[in-house]
């Protein structure tokens, strides 16, 4: 019986603590910092083959069943960057505001 519970409308912080309780809760990686960006990888790699997958016109292996989605894989990768933001001890929020602030002072153009 799992003691995890998501409210709604949860905030990052909410996120990240429900990342943090889940990892224990389920006995996975809560210390190796390099592993987590493999499975980060792993995740990032079927998302992008769920993207391809969703795609008009692209080829695909005919003899192998793909049963995930974006959705899916867009979760996947969310759980991962989370839980190596809390190794790291990063507010996602905080660490967002912070890159967006910066980013707002770049140029943009397009080559
Ligand atoms: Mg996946």
């Amino acid at each position: 019986m799992s003691d995890l519970f998501l409210k709604q409308n949860p905030t990052l912080k909410d996120l990240q603590e429900y990342i943090a309780k889940m990892k224990i809760e389920r006995g996975f990686n809560t210390t190796d910092k390099v592993m987590e960006c493999f499975y980060l990888m792993e995740e990032v790699g079927e998302l992008v083959k769920a993207v391809r997958k969703s795609l008009k016109n692209m080829q695909i292996d005919a003899n192998k069943t793909y049963n995930t989605s974006v959705a899916e894989e867009v979760a996947d990768v969310l759980i991962f960057l989370l839980n190596i933001a809390n190794l790291h001890g990063v507010d996602v929020e905080q660490a967002f505001r912070d890159k967006e602030e910066i980013n707002k002072t770049r140029t943009w153009k397009k080559i």
